[in-house]
């Protein structure tokens, strides 16, 4: 059995929500169904976006604000051939919108997209608000689990919006933006479904940017830690949260183009081991896919017996932490150390090599303010000797200078510094060096 969701993309227009009714009634195992609120469509914002600006307007002109989103619904009701099916609702969420908070207005696009879906489809609604639940704002797993067992216990063919929950006194709470995905995920674990299928509206993970790499192509299979090395760097078809539910439970999440058919999609498989057998990949490269960020800054710090000193990578570490600066990278030599992190403004930058200053007292310190990173992501270079020598000496012909080297002991993940402006060519090179 089968745990869906569908994107904003998906259920955009009437004629898309059509699509996606008639894709869940060709496969009878697509018994659970998550939903995001329409996307983008021509001449329309996203609901979403068009919700945030209803809570931000004051109460008397919060019905004005909700006006586009109204006809948006009423136009797709129509669209589907249940004119009416939502005017009782957006009658009520009319009335509510004065006083409501936030949250409860940004989720009113998935609650309403879900509840025209079941009706679409003749399945029924559960509000998510009955299943998902949060310990103030943070997601409690836990009682998530407890709630959902209850709620969706003997229960087949329903639709559940993405995106919110409630909290123990009923208030609406929602994940972060794009956190559909995490509700489908969760939804698979509950049900226990034997895959996670995401459709959006792209094939699947591509080898590489395309931006950069026009001839990158489509991953088949992906292992969840690949996934996130990759998502880290900016490939973000899935939102980086959605992982974790479906991971604990060892259940593969196949991502899927509602419209594209005929695309295989990328799956993405909980272990190493789930390479073999029935999700074996197309071919057996050793690199699954490079991705690249532009924009970080490294701050070098030099200082004389630096090996010896004993706490100094600790205090360096927390005037980062004072800061609230997540560092990404310490590359370390023995008098030397470098901290890699995404670029934050001038006050912070100048507020932070003052606090390491005098936190370390350092012999030199410097700041390097266009540094891209570029991660060569695989399973497969564990078991082959030589790929750092590859992909640096890939570098060099380029005559590109290679500014920084990391590479975790878990060997699935090179990380490779290069300038901001060497960016796109050492994307490209590294791409034809492995041939992904
Ligand atoms: N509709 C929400 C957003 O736009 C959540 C989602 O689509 O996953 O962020």
């Amino acid at each position: 059995m089968k745990a869906v969701k569908f994107g904003g993309t998906s259920m955009s227009t009437a004629d898309s929500i059509l699509r996606v009714a008639k894709i869940i009634k060709q496969d009878r195992d697509r018994r659970f169904v998550v939903v995001s609120a329409p996307g983008k469509a021509e001449g329309e914002d996203k609901v979403t976006d068009a919700l945030v600006k209803v809570s931000e307007a004051c109460a008397c002109d919060r019905k004005a604000a909700f006006a586009p989103v109204r006809s948006r619904f009423e136009r797709l009701c129509e669209g589907v051939g249940l004119l009416g099916l939502l005017d009782g609702e957006l009658d009520a969420i009319e009335r509510n919108i004065v006083q409501a908070d936030y949250c409860y207005i940004l989720s009113r696009g998935e609650y309403l997209c879900a509840k025209l879906l079941a009706g679409v489809l003749n399945y029924s609604f559960i509000d998510a608000a009955e299943l998902i639940r949060f310990n103030g704002n943070s997601f409690d797993d836990e009682l998530t689990q407890d709630t959902c067992k209850v709620g969706l216990k003997g229960k087949l063919d329903v639709v559940i919006p993405g995106f919110y929950g409630s909290d123990e006194n009923g208030r609406i709470v929602t994940f972060s933006r794009g956190g559909s995905d995490v509700s489908g995920a969760i939804v698979a674990r509950a049900v226990d479904a034997d895959v996670y299928e995401n459709f959006t509206d792209v094939d699947g993970f591509m080898t590489c940017d395309p931006r950069f790499v026009p001839h990158a192509s489509v991953i088949d299979v992906l292992t969840y830690k690949e996934l996130r090395e990759l998502a880290y760097m900016g490939a973000n078809v899935l939102h980086p949260e959605s992982i974790f539910p479906v991971r604990k439970a060892n259940i593969p999440i196949h991502i899927l183009n509602t419209f594209n058919e005929n695309a295989i999609g990328t799956k993405i498989v909980p272990t190493e081991e789930f390479l073999s057998g029935k999700h074996v990949r197309k071919n057996n490269m050793p690199i699954t896919a490079i991705a690249g960020r532009q924009h970080f800054f490294s701050m070098h710090i030099d200082k004389s017996l630096m090996n010896s000193e004993v706490g100094i990578m600790r205090r360096v570490l927390s005037c980062f932490e004072r800061y609230g600066v997540s560092v990404e990278h310490i590359p370390s030599g023995i008098d030397s150390v470098t901290v890699v992190f995404s670029a934050v403004d001038s006050e912070t930058t100048n507020k932070l090599i003052e606090e390491v200053k005098m936190e370390v007292n350092p012999d030199h310190i410097s700041l390097t303010t266009d540094i891209s990173l570029i991660a060569i992501v695989g399973h497969g270079m564990k078991s082959r000797p030589g790929t750092a020598a590859r992909a640096i000496n890939r570098l060099s012909h380029a005559n590109i200078n290679l500014r920084m080297l990391d590479m975790g002991a878990s060997e699935i993940n090179l990380i490779l510094g290069v300038s901001d402006s060497d960016f796109e060519r050492a994307l490209k090179a590294l791409t034809g060096e492995f041939e992904v």
